[in-house]
């Protein structure tokens, strides 16, 4: 059986438009794999101390009869081909991030594998490019659609009004 899955991807070196489209291509060439969709590339700061340029970011979204634990192998794989070395160390500039963000309404909390992706709720630079592929998509835990998530990153961060009594 074929799940919906949706990968995030980010890029801050190098060719970063190359690098979103060449691993577009190749999710397109996983095994028991469908890209359904994909986001318009969004350019974004580097959040969370990331090092480096500004990212491309965008989200693909999948129909893969993969496991989520060979569907991060292959994202890995993609990863290494695309030169992010499997030791990339933390924070620093990337070639190509890819995250499995949501894997059905599945929930996987394994050493090295976290589905929803932990940082979902909490990444703008994540939210809105699924917002724009798939608004009404759930997260399974927190019961909420991608739009939801992102009115409620956005309530969040907003100014707090400024009071007009003294
Ligand atoms: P990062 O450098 O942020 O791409 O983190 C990569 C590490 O996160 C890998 O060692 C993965 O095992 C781990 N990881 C945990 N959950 C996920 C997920 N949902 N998608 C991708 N990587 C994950």
């Amino acid at each position: 059986m074929r799940v919906r899955a949706f990968i995030g991807m980010g890029s801050n070196m190098g060719d970063r438009r190359a690098h979103c489209d060449a691993a577009q291509a190749r999710l397109g060439r996983l095994p028991e794999t469908e890209v359904l969709g994909v986001s318009p590339l969004v350019e974004t700061q580097p959040a969370e101390g990331v090092a480096g340029g500004p990212f491309l970011n965008g989200v693909a979204e999948l129909a893969t009869a993969l496991s989520p634990r060979r569907l991060l192998r292959e994202l890995q794989a993609i990863e290494e081909a695309l030169g992010r070395p499997p030791d990339h160390a933390p924070g620093t500039a990337r070639t190509i991030d890819l995250d499995i963000l949501l894997y059905g309404d599945r929930v996987v909390r394994e050493v090295g594998l976290d589905i929803p992706h932990p940082r979902l709720p909490q990444r703008r630079f994540v939210l809105e490019p699924l917002v724009s592929l798939a608004p009404n998509v759930r997260h399974p835990v927190l019961d909420l659609s991608a739009m939801d998530m992102l009115r409620r990153l956005e309530a969040a961060v907003a100014p707090h009004p400024v009071s007009d009594t003294p």
